[in-house]
């Protein structure tokens, strides 16, 4: 059904490990700097520094139409939001996606913060929640990758999780990517389950899993500037992501700078380096 192409030789796996490391240093840098007054842009022109710095360059930039290194959705904004000079407030909650391309080979990831806010604590909590939920669905959708005979098995683990979480909705109109050569490609990851099996997974597949969780209705719009994804009903949204290789010995997350290990270890999955 797939073109071999989707499987990476070994060769071509170690050879994404430098662009998932740019990836995980440029994330790391925007959540270090992301507080309250600092501004969407600040982030992203610190995050090309950090991946021009180790050779490589946006992938993001590689995008047509789209110039930033990042992007940045607060509140009810789900993805693509575009980094502006509005600065973050107390209490928001801030997904930051963004990726490098180093030496021709592509990485991708994403996380949400929640700033602190001490005259909101329960809008604070439950958006902390809905984060925590989001990036725990995603850990899951890598053990189940770890142990799995085919990639829709990653969705089903996801939904299985969030269902059991309370009332929260997995986004459906966008969903994660086989990454290499190019930022996005076949095949698809769901963030929930479907009636088809999908890919082998199979030594050499390097798949972007990424669950979109909203705290209310499935529905979004895109808004006026073309690219921000937003709920249609204004209720919050995470988004947490990692680009995952299979490889002879297990899987490695390419964008943590542990591999997974913490992420995954409550989960009994211990990742491999890439040999
Ligand atoms: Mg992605």
């Amino acid at each position: 059904m797939f073109k071999r192409s989707v499987y990476k030789s070994p060769v071509e796996l170690r050879s994404m490990v430098a662009a998932g490391a740019a990836t995980a240093a440029a994330l790391d840098e925007a959540r270090r700097l992301i507080a309250p007054g600092v501004t969407p842009l600040e982030l992203d022109a610190a995050a090309e520094r950090v991946i021009r710095g180790l050779g490589g360059r946006p992938n993001f930039q590689l995008v047509p139409g789209y110039r930033h290194t990042l992007c940045v959705s607060v509140d009810d904004d789900v993805v693509h939001g575009i980094p502006g000079d509005r600065p973050f407030r107390d209490g928001d909650i801030v997904s930051v996606d963004g990726g490098a391309e180093v030496a021709g080979w592509n990485g991708d990831a994403a996380f949400t913060v929640v700033l602190p806010d001490a005259a909101r604590p329960e809008v604070v909590a439950a958006r902390e929640t809905l984060s925590s939920v989001t990036e725990q669905a995603l850990w899951r959708g890598i053990a189940a990758l770890a142990g799995a005979r085919h990639l829709n098995e990653v969705g089903a683990a996801i939904e299985d999780y969030v269902r059991g979480e309370g009332d929260y909705g997995i986004l459906t109109d966008y969903v994660g990517h086989g990454i290499g050569r190019s930022m996005h490609e076949e095949p698809p990851v769901f963030n929930y389950r479907v009636d088809r099996r999908g890919t082998a997974v199979r030594p050499g597949l390097v798949v972007a899993i990424e669950p979109m969780i909203v705290a209310g209705s499935l529905d979004t719009f895109v808004r006026d500037d073309e690219w921000t994804v937003t709920t249609s009903d204004g209720a919050d949204a995470a988004h947490w992501e990692h680009s995952v290789a299979v490889h002879d010995r297990g899987i490695w997350v390419l964008t943590a700078a542990d591999g997974g290990a913490a992420g995954l270890a409550p989960l009994g999955v211990e990742p491999v380096p890439i040999p």
